[in-house]
């Protein structure tokens, strides 16, 4: 898969590339004026949603194709370059008649392969930067399958959002960010550019900030942000979008940090301090395995005496004296429970395995204590 560098994109190349706008067009007068507030702040790329794919029906829409009219005169009035999402191939038809400078695939189109294979279609041969949001479900290859989709098509521009993934648990945010999800999709493809959504992220002003340093600490690429010149009467996605001026404000707050240093002395320390990381993980694996190797025993055992894996009592009692090591030992304790029960879940797992399994234990002989004879 060919992927092009983002400074060969022709949209700018300085990091973060911020995007922003509102996350619909809804008049003409509301997107130039917003437009021309966020140029104000040095925004270049403005962002705007002419189709909106709305979860449940009778809400706004969106505008349609006289809204990329009005981002025609935006552009050419303001000077800045136009990012719409595109759902369809009659959208892509359009954008690129109206001369739109860059597209997005929205999440609910990302998690559907006909779609992107449609949307693929009508863009083979054209050279437009092309974005693909990740999926609304927490799923790597549907994301890739879409990147590949579009890259099969030719486009060499493409870059990924993380826009967080929506669930039916109650979470703090809008659609709860998994962070390990697009660091594998970069560590898959290095040079794609990585930009982060905190708007539909967070879901509300008030996260917008903390996401945003997260994504920059990451060493994302850029952010696409929400922004309206009148938040509190958005047609679309009122809680989360910021007025221009509080976005130059909070983007004025941001840390960016730099990928790497040239320093030798930075990075000879570092390398001395990644050894040791190495090493305790390392100590860390060991300490997994001699646990397996006495859950194995213990599993022979329950077997030989036709004891049950589980037994709720030991389960209550082990999970609440690891809480409070956890706490001893000043460890995030929700981290340390979930990093426990899946060291745990994977010892049932053994357990039932060798419990069920016919010639485990025959005559005595455990199976763990042959391995220890290794
Ligand atoms: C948007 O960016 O306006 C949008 C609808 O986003 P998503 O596809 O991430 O829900
Ligand atoms: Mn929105």
């Amino acid at each position: 898969m060919q992927v092009s560098d983002l400074g060969s994109w022709g949209i700018g190349s300085e990091k973060p590339l911020i995007m922003a706008g509102p996350c619909s067009a809804e008049t003409e007068d509301q997107l130039f004026e917003t437009a021309k507030a966020l140029k104000e702040i040095n925004i270049s790329i403005i962002r705007a949603g002419i189709w909106k794919p709305r979860t449940r029906p009778n809400n706004f829409e969106g505008v349609g194709i006289e809204g990329l009219r009005w981002a025609q005169r935006v552009k050419k009035e303001l000077g800045v370059k136009i990012a719409i999402e595109v759902a369809t191939p009659a959208h892509v038809f359009e954008a690129l008649k109206h001369n739109i400078d860059i597209i997005w695939i929205g999440a609910r189109s990302t998690a559907n392969p006909f779609t992107v294979q449609e949307i693929a279609n009508a863009l083979r041969g054209m050279d437009i930067p092309v974005f693909i949001k990740n999926p609304v479900n927490p799923d790597l290859s549907l994301w890739l399958g879409a990147i590949e989709r579009i890259a099969n098509a030719g486009i060499t521009k493409i870059g990924a959002i993380h826009r967080g993934f929506s669930s039916f648990q109650k979470n703090k945010y809008r659609n709860a960010p998994v962070w390990q999800i697009p660091l594998e999709l970069k560590s898959k493809f290095p040079q794609m550019p990585m930009i982060c959504d905190p708007s539909h992220i967070s879901g509300v002003r008030d996260w917008i900030f903390e996401v945003s340093q997260r994504a920059l600490d990451l060493d994302y690429d850029g952010l696409i942000i929400e922004s309206h010149r009148d938040p509190e009467h958005a047609w679309s996605d009122a809680a989360q979008q910021l007025t221009p001026e509080s976005l130059g404000e909070m983007l004025t707050r941001l840390k960016i940090r730099k990928s790497t240093s040239e320093n030798p002395e930075f990075i000879d320390r570092l390398e001395d301090l990644r050894d040791q990381i190495d090493n305790i993980d390392r100590e860390i694996f060991e300490a997994v395995a001699a646990r397996m190797r006495i859950v194995d025993k213990i599993g022979y055992y329950k077997k030989a005496n036709n004891v049950t894996v589980f037994q709720v009592n030991r389960w209550k009692e082990i999970s609440d004296v690891r809480k409070q090591w956890a706490k001893a030992l000043n460890l995030n304790e929700e981290f340390m429970e979930e990093f426990f029960k899946l060291i745990h879940d994977a010892s049932i797992r053994r357990q039932t395995a060798i419990i069920n399994s016919e010639d485990a234990g025959k005559n005595g002989v455990m199976e763990s204590q042959k391995t220890d004879a290794r």
